[in-house]
């Protein structure tokens, strides 16, 4: 008989640091949009894959000197070799077992766009990420549009694998923030893991919040979801604006952006000071003049050059001492850089 043990060493041999599983019922009252039940209605377990970003990845960035091989080995090296590597043998596993494995990694193409807009289904697309997407329709009227796209900070803590930062971004007791998560949906009935109960990880420092040079993430409003039947909170975050910051439009973390690149916006000023809020529609342009700066395809991935709140977020824990994952030196040793305005 298959084990939930069984596939937890199985993806784990395979590769995967830390694998959770969880019951589907715990998606209960999760938007239709972002509902797995919807894609594989008789999945009755889900099982969640933990990947490390291994701390070196971001030691160029903190250092303010080398930006490529974060988005190049953290993001796409995880997202599209590491992670699918595992997804496969597992699904394989699950399926020589006889039960189905419905995979689901990370990607930057999201169909329906209904994480960054809230408007799945409308009629007409705004320009997104400098292409321009149409917001996709169900095929039924009771289907939600494709493509349905679950949030793998919450399919995580589904699966036991960790808490939400008040930085929205997932921590693990091993790694903080420094890790990708990959998916698999089955008909398997495995046993699942209970939610994560061990030591507080994120203890609302708010470096997160003061270390984002776009300042994205507000000290006031929250976000506040029932996951399973646990309340759970964080920041909320102003997706666009991260967005666009991330990518370098911030003067104070983009040592690439030519200071003159947003002379001709209105509020040009504000804008690389991250104090003007991002439109939609904005983002095209804005994404074209940063791209001119340090293109995507440099990395093959969108290139972030702040990771500030995530970099601060590892100085924090560490500091605490809270993570498992242990380092014989500490990640910061000073103040982080930052460009003069
Ligand atoms: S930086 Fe502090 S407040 Fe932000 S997610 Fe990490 S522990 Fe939580
Ligand atoms: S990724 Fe950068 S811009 Fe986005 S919230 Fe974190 S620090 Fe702010």
């Amino acid at each position: 008989m298959l084990t939930s043990e069984m596939v937890k060493r199985f993806g784990m041999d395979c590769g995967a640091d830390v694998v959770g599983i969880g019951d589907m019922d715990r998606f209960e009252g999760c938007p239709k949009e972002m509902d797995p039940r919807y894609v594989y209605p008789d999945a009755k377990s889900i099982i969640g894959f933990i990947f490390r970003i291994p701390r070196g990845y971001i030691r160029g960035i903190e250092e303010g000197t080398h930006f490529y091989q974060y988005p190049s080995m953290g993001y796409a090296g995880i997202n599209e070799v590491a992670a699918p590597t595992v997804l496969y043998e597992t699904g394989k596993f699950l399926e020589d077992h006889g039960y189905e494995a419905a995979v689901f990694r990370n990607t930057g193409g999201r169909g329906s766009v209904s994480d960054m807009t809230g408007r799945p289904g409308a009629e007409e697309s705004p320009e997104l990420h400098g292409r321009s997407v149409h917001y996709t329709v169900g095929v039924s009227p009771e289907l939600p549009p494709p493509d349905v796209f679950i949030h793998f900070r919450i399919a995580a803590f589904i699966c036991g694998l960790g808490e939400i930062g008040y930085s929205k971004m997932l921590l693990t007791p091993q790694f903080g923030p420094m890790n990708r998560q990959a998916f698999i949906f089955t008909d398997a009935p495995l046993e699942p893991d209970p939610l994560y109960d061990g030591p507080e990880l994120c203890n609302q420092c708010m470096a997160c919040v003061a270390n984002c040079p776009g300042k994205c993430l507000s000290l006031e409003k929250k976000v506040r979801v029932n996951i399973a039947g646990r309340d759970v909170e964080w920041g909320k975050l102003d997706e666009w604006k991260c967005f666009a910051s991330y990518m370098g439009m911030n003067k104070a973390s983009n040592p690439f952006l030519d200071r003159h690149a947003f002379d001709e916006h209105p509020e040009g000023e504000k804008l690389i000071r991250g104090e003007k809020e991002i439109l939609p529609e904005e983002y095209s342009w804005i994404n074209q003049k940063i791209n001119a700066c340090y293109p995507t395809e440099v990395s093959g991935y969108n290139p972030p050059k702040c990771g500030g709140c995530l970099r601060a977020c590892i100085n924090s824990l560490e500091r605490r001492g809270i993570l498992t994952n242990k380092f014989k030196n500490r990640f910061r040793k000073g103040k982080p850089w930052k460009m003069n305005l």
